[in-house]
């Protein structure tokens, strides 16, 4: 789940990072309140699940009223590369000396979390990657052992952190990976972290802060973060993915025409790709789990016709545990309640599949054709999507 930047400088604050003072909001009066509050100038900034904002107009100061409201009018209801702009984050702008650039993240090759610093933040970090890989430190930690200070210390001196703040940096590295590991993250990325500029007079020296967030929180640990499921940025979700969440069904949704339904995540995969083998493409990908009575088969093949651009489903069932006749009884009686306009070929295979085909058979749905082979249903459905039929009855 990723988080709009808002949303992970609140998660940055909690943990002791510095963020600047700023508020939320959804209209131009709201931001000009806001604006006014917070006190010029301010950074009108749209929050938007996609980075390169700055690049594309979305991010902008404004010194006075005026131009908080000139620039929240036209920052609202922006489109950035595909995402519209509903919300607003107006925070006191910061006065930047240098832009440096933090992560930690999950490296699944190592089996690790890495943290990862540089001076040369700002821009994309995968060009400094490529044209400077050695301003680019890259540590792994011991997920046992976690971040030491003296760790970060050396991460912030070696990457080249001014000397004044590397005491700063290495207290953001540190607060970071509390983040990551606290809070169930996969990513927690600052570019930039800046430092500031000394405040005029001020008798204490420069500040370390994180002027953008870039968080994604491991969907399968949000149980145990209830603050953080509130967070799912709902007006940027597919509204069949949040329903089939709710119910507690796994639910993607691809770009075809076929709807794909069946019971375990492995046999719905492996069903995709026979199904494009047979030069169909997939419109979703629903996996109903163990269960086989009638409300939840009623329930998923309800969530797969939500999408309206699915012109035919394979529902493949393999019967371990779960019994093909009670799938076919579960299939029958949510027919009888659902009466789908699509075409629907079923697989049955496996524990009392010749007994589930039987009653399918002998239910007579319209619109249901039984299959036996995983091929033959992948056939079957893509000539039915395709308006051909599925060819004559076994
Ligand atoms: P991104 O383009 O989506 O990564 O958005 P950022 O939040 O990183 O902002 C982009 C750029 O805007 C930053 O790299 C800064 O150069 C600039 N910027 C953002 N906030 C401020 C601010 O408070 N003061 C100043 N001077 N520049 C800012
Ligand atoms: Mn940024």
């Amino acid at each position: 789940m990723d988080l709009l930047e808002f949303q992970g400088k609140q998660l940055f604050a909690r943990h002791g990072l510095k963020v600047s003072l700023g508020r939320a909001v959804k209209s131009v009066e709201d931001a000009v309140r806001a604006a006014n509050e917070i006190g010029y100038p301010v950074v009108v900034k749209a929050q938007v699940l996609i980075g390169g904002r700055g690049k594309a107009g979305g991010v902008k100061l404004a010194a006075d009223e005026a131009q908080a409201r000139e620039h929240a009018g036209d920052i609202l209801g922006m489109d950035i590369r595909g995402h519209t702009v509903r919300t607003l984050w107006i925070e006191r702008a910061s006065e930047i000396e240098k832009e440096y650039y933090a992560a930690v993240l999950l490296d699944r090759s190592a089996k690790r979390p890495l943290v990862m610093f540089s001076v040369e933040g700002g821009v994309e970090i995968e060009q400094v990657a490529e044209q400077n890989p050695e301003k680019l430190v890259r540590e792994h930690v011991d997920p046992l052992v976690g971040l030491s200070r003296e760790r970060a210390l050396q991460i912030a001196s070696r990457g080249g952190a001014d000397a004044d703040v590397v005491q700063a940096v290495a207290g953001a590295l540190l607060a970071l990976y509390e983040v990551w590991t606290e809070e169930d993250a996969t990513l927690a990325e600052i570019n930039p972290l800046i430092v500031t500029a000394p405040a005029p007079g001020a008798s204490d020296g420069r500040e370390v802060r994180a002027l953008d967030a870039k968080v994604s929180l491991d969907g399968n640990a949000l149980f145990r973060h209830p603050d953080n499921q509130a967070l799912a940025d709902s007006e940027n979700e597919d509204p069949i993915e949040r329903r089939a969440a709710e119910q507690g069904v796994q639910y993607v949704k691809l770009d075809g025409d076929i709807g794909i339904l069946g019971n375990g995540a492995g046999l719905v995969m492996s069903t995709l790709d026979v199904v494009a083998q047979a030069g169909g493409s997939p419109a979703n990908f629903l996996d109903a789990g163990g269960g086989s009575d009638a409300e939840k088969i009623e329930q998923a093949v309800q969530l797969i016709l939500a999408n309206s651009a699915v012109k035919a489903v394979l529902f493949n069932i393999f019967g371990g545990i779960t019994r093909c006749d009670e799938v076919a009884r579960g299939l029958i009686a949510a027919f009888a309640a659902i009466k789908p306009t699509v075409p629907f070929v079923v697989r049955l295979d496996g524990t009392n599949d010749v007994v589930g085909r039987e009653l399918l058979r002998e239910a007579a749905l319209p619109n249901v054709y039984p299959a036996q082979t995983m091929n033959e249903a992948a056939e079957k459905v893509v000539a039915l999507a395709a308006g051909r039929g599925a060819g004559a009855p076994p």
